[in-house]
């Protein structure tokens, strides 16, 4: 058996090998390293995939969500309300830029945002919200636009985890999570669903100025060479990744579905076991799995964890420690922040190997040693 691993991009390269090689020679062969045309290709690929106006690429997902929120031109001290319970980087940019992150709850069934929280949280400051659909699960954006519509405050959408995942409306329309809001924002690290071999990521909107000062803004503040209007940034995305982003893109849906498979095996294997309480989903949306992510409700996670390293199956806990507890935010850990199903999930959550290259041998191993751990 191949050994266990959380992701698996070598397995994955191995089958599009002679595509990425080619691809990638093409870009040596041109020369053309910086937004060279396989970065508009891709680009425009992208943005018919998600059926969105504009796809600006940048640097990382990191610098998509701050130049998300350079382009809504906020003042220091305004109000962004994120949920604590996310990766770092959502809320990071947020004090980096010297506005104020107000943590809310999550929803303990689907890890994302909880709107009536999320409500709750507005003050006259707030100026943005930024829900991440966390896991490859979409949150609420529904409820969330309609709040945000309210008291007109901008959405920014963290879709590092979730590019591909189907949004169902109501009113029977179906939208790609990241173009949902003002803004959306994705991450191509190479763990990511759409991931490159090396850095990337990419911002959506259907809003022409907003388009046009996202593109100024990761360009120096310039939109004519050398002529800058704002303060911005260096951020953009390799030809080569873009080349290589181009060859994958093709087969996100394809990856996508692999995902799902593996997600719905473990959730049959696991269903009876009274411990574990396996990933649900909501009605409103698709699930692509960025990770498969249980809850372990007998105070054993941590156990688990150890029993499974001990056979060689290896697990994460995404996150260990949320927002509202790290030390980088001390500043804005006040008495109101307190956050106990955030608390409580950060307790119970451990995240499985899932990728698009696992085999029936290894899910097999997989639910052997978590099934085992239980009845011992
Ligand atoms: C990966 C990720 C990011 C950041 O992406 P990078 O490309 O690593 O900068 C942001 N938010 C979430 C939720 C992520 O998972």
């Amino acid at each position: 058996m191949r050994a266990l691993q959380m992701v698996d991009t070598k397995t994955q390269y191995g089958h599009i090998k002679d595509e990425v090689d080619q691809a990638v020679l093409d870009v040596m062969n041109s020369s053309a390293f910086i937004n060279g045309p396989a970065v508009r290709d891709f680009a425009a690929q992208l943005a018919t995939y998600l059926s969105v106006k504009h796809v600006i690429p940048c640097a990382n997902g990191t610098d998509a969500l701050q130049i998300a929120l350079m382009a809504l031109d906020l003042q220091p001290g305004d109000e962004v309300i994120t949920p604590s319970f996310t990766y770092i980087a959502t809320t990071e940019v947020i004090a980096l830029l010297r506005l104020k992150p107000v943590f809310v709850e999550v929803d303990p069934q689907f890890f994302c945002m909880d709107p009536v929280a999320l409500e709750k949280a507005i003050t006259k400051k707030t100026r943005a919200i930024v829900p991440v659909h966390l896991y490859g699960h979409a949150a609420p954006m529904q409820e969330i636009l309609a709040i945000a519509e309210r008291y007109g405050i901008a959405v920014i959408e963290d879709n590092a985890q979730a590019i591909g995942c189907d949004y169902f409306f109501d009113n029977g329309q179906k939208k790609k999570t990241g173009t949902l809001g003002a803004i959306g924002c994705t991450s191509f690290y190479p763990s990511k669903n759409l991931g490159a071999f090396g850095d990337g990521g990419a911002l959506f909107t259907n809003d022409d100025a907003l388009a046009a000062r996202i593109q100024m803004i990761a360009n120096h503040g310039q939109s004519k060479r050398y002529y800058h209007d704002v303060v911005g940034c260096n951020s953009r995305l390799d030809t080569i990744q873009a080349a290589i982003l181009n060859v994958k893109l093709k087969r996100l849906d394809q990856y996508n579905a692999a995902r799902q498979s593996a997600a719905d095996f473990y959730n049959r294997a696991f269903a009876e076991c009274a411990s574990l309480i396996t990933p649900q989903k909501a009605s409103y949306c698709s699930h692509v799995y960025h990770q498969y992510t249980l809850r372990v409700t007998n105070g054993r996670r941590d156990a688990l964890a150890e029993f499974l390293a001990a056979r060689s199956i290896p697990s994460m806990i995404y996150y260990p420690v949320p927002g509202h507890r790290q030390k980088m935010f001390a500043a804005f850990q006040t008495e109101a922040c307190s956050l106990p199903v955030t608390d409580l999930l950060t307790e119970q959550v451990i995240s499985l190997p899932i990728h698009t290259e696992l085999d029936q041998e290894q899910l097999s191993c997989i639910e052997a040693g978590v099934l085992d751990f239980f009845k011992s």
